[in-house]
Parts: structure tokens; C-alpha cells; sequence
């Protein structure tokens, strides 16, 4: 099925060691797994997620894929990449009143050739949708929103994998539907802490994150930091932009506002206030977004 070129090359993949003075003073040493680096497009850990669904969908004959996401999702635009290069038709349902002026994701899942549909939120969370969705497009493979889901996880478990991850004792990834980091539990050494930073506000989705993730795997072994959301699922501040900038200018790490910017802002923050004790090691996934940079006014950015 993949007869295209332009996917993603896991070969990209690179540690990236942090030369830090804050980390020095710890004594605490952090490495950075740069997934952002296999695609522009299909970023990150999407591709990841996205793998399996795809094989799916040709292994059951479909003819195309139907998700679902935001004005901004990473999934969405890398689901109507992914889906042209496959040769497979796409459908996008998006959570909101089609916009005036659609957004640079929404522009560029439409030019990869995305069938966009809005619905207003309160459809949006109806479960009937989904049954009346798989009723008009009995062609089309369903996925979740952000790629949650059985073979979202068996992808996500091919990360830890590409580089040797074993000197490290704590791994830390961004959390949004958990999906992610339910594979990164799975295949983690049992000596091993994974730490979980959710960008979305907590209160109801706490308790939901943990349930997903404690049906999803058997270890105990991971935490979810609570305190570093900046108020709620793609709110920022300018303490994050002033943080990202400084995290490219010292590191050449670009970060996005939705995803990573958050991680390793509380990861810094965590050593910094002597969350770790000396001689630990920690492994930042970055799990790619930049994309979603674009929705930010020109120049906020320095990258
Ligand atoms: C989607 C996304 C996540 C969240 O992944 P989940 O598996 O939904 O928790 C993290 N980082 C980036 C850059 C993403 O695009």
C-alpha cells in the first residue's frame, strides 16, 4: 500500500543531549528523543499513532479513513497527509462552526485533499454521530480523535524502540488523550519512571486520562504532573513563549505551544525545584506539532 516516498523516515530519529547549566547544577542529565524530526507534516508521535490504521484500512479493503479533530489538530492534517500519500480518501470531522476563514490546518487538510464537515460541539460529543457516520461511510475506517485507540497504542509502542532507551530513569512525554504515553508505559523497563505532562486543564479529564491509561497497561509505574497546562488545552502565556524561545535559542529544540512547549517547560521546571535526585537521568520525547506554531501572530516566535 505505501507506494509513496514522501512518508515519514524513522531513520531521522536523534538523541539530543542537553548542555545545561540549571541541569548541571542539579546533577540531573536530560536527553531529548526528536521524533519531530521524521516529517513536517505527519510530526511526531501522529505518525506513529496513524501507522496501524492505516495498515487496517488496506488490509480491510477500505477506501478511506474518517477522524476527527480541531481547528488545529496535528491528527487531522497528519491523518489527510498521511491518507494522499496512502492513496486513500479522507474525511475530517471537525468540532465547530465552519470558521469564516479556516485556519492554516484546515487549509492544508483540504489541499491534501481532507472532505472537511463541521459540526457544532454539542453534535460533536453525541455517540450517535459516530453510528450515523459509520452508516454513511460504511467504506471508510473510523479513528478516534488524536488516534486513541487499540492500534494508536501498538503504534505508540514502536517508540522506545528506535534508540536504546535503557540509561534512562525517567522518561517524560505531553499527554493529550493519553494514547501516547500508554506506549511508552508498555515498553519502558519496570525500573524505569514515565511522567506525563497534560496540556489540557484538569478537573474531569484527570480522572478520564488516568482510567484510559490504567485500562491500557499493567504497570504502575508513571505519574501525571498537573501543573503545567497553562490554563487549559492550546492556552499559552508569554512566561511560554519567552520559555520556548530561550529553548530554541540555547538548545536549537523548537518547540509548539500546544504539546511540547508544556513538556519541557515542566521539565525544567521539575528539576529546577528538585523534583529529581542527583544522577538522574531523563529521556524528553518530543513528540513534533510544530505545525500548530502557525496559528500564532508573526514573529512570536524567533524559529
Ligand atoms: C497529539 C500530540 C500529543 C498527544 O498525544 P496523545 O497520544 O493524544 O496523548 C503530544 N504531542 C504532540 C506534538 C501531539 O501532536
Amino acid at each position: 500500500m505505501i507506494h509513496s516516498t514522501d512518508l515519514p523516515d524513522i531513520r531521522k530519529v536523534c538523541i539530543q543531549t542537553l548542555e545545561d547549566p540549571m541541569l548541571q547544577k542539579n546533577k540531573v542529565g536530560m536527553d531529548v528523543l526528536r521524533l519531530d524530526k521524521i516529517h513536517t507534516v505527519i510530526s511526531g508521535n501522529k505518525w506513529f499513532k496513524l501507522r496501524y490504521y492505516l495498515m487496517d484500512a488496506d488490509r480491510q479493503g477500505k477506501k478511506g479513513i474518517i477522524t476527527f479533530g480541531g481547528a488545529y489538530s496535528n491528527h487531522l492534517v497528519a491523518t489527510a497527509y498521511a491518507c494522499k500519500q496512502a492513496g486513500l480518501s479522507s474525511i475530517g470531522i471537525i468540532r465547530a462552526e465552519e470558521p469564516p476563514s479556516y485556519s492554516p490546518t484546515l487549509k492544508d487538510s483540504l489541499s491534501y485533499g481532507m472532505n472537511l464537515q463541521f459540526y457544532s460541539r454539542l453534535d460533536y460529543k453525541n455517540q450517535q454521530l459516530i453510528l450515523q457516520l459509520q452508516q454513511s461511510y460504511p467504506d471508510f475506517l473510523l479513528i478516534e480523535e488524536g488516534g486513541r485507540g487499540q492500534l494508536g497504542i501498538k503504534g505508540a509502542e514502536e517508540i522506545l524502540h528506535i534508540q536504546s532507551s535503557h540509561p534512562y530513569t525517567h522518561i517524560m512525554c505531553a499527554v493529550g488523550t493519553g494514547t501516547m504515553m500508554i506506549g511508552i508505559i508498555n515498553t519502558a523497563l519496570s525500573i524505569q519512571q514515565i511522567i506525563g505532562i497534560p496540556v489540557l486543564k484538569i478537573k474531569n479529564n484527570s480522572q478520564e486520562i488516568a482510567d484510559y491509561v490504567n485500562h491500557n497497561t499493567s504497570s504502575k509505574n508513571f505519574s501525571l504532573q498537573h501543573d503545567f497546562h497553562f490554563g487549559g488545552y492550546a492556552k499559552k502565556n508569554d512566561e511560554l513563549i519567552r520559555f520556548m524561545n530561550n529553548l530554541y535559542h540555547e538548545h536549537s529544540i523548537p518547540t509548539d505551544f500546544v504539546y511540547t512547549g508544556k513538556l519541557f517547560y515542566g521539565a525544567m521546571k521539575l528539576v529546577e525545584k528538585g523534583f529529581f535526585e542527583t544522577r538522574t537521568n531523563i529521556l524528553v520525547i518530543h513528540s513534533g506539532g510544530l505545525q500548530g506554531n502557525r496559528s500564532l501572530p508573526e514573529g512570536m516566535l524567533h524559529f
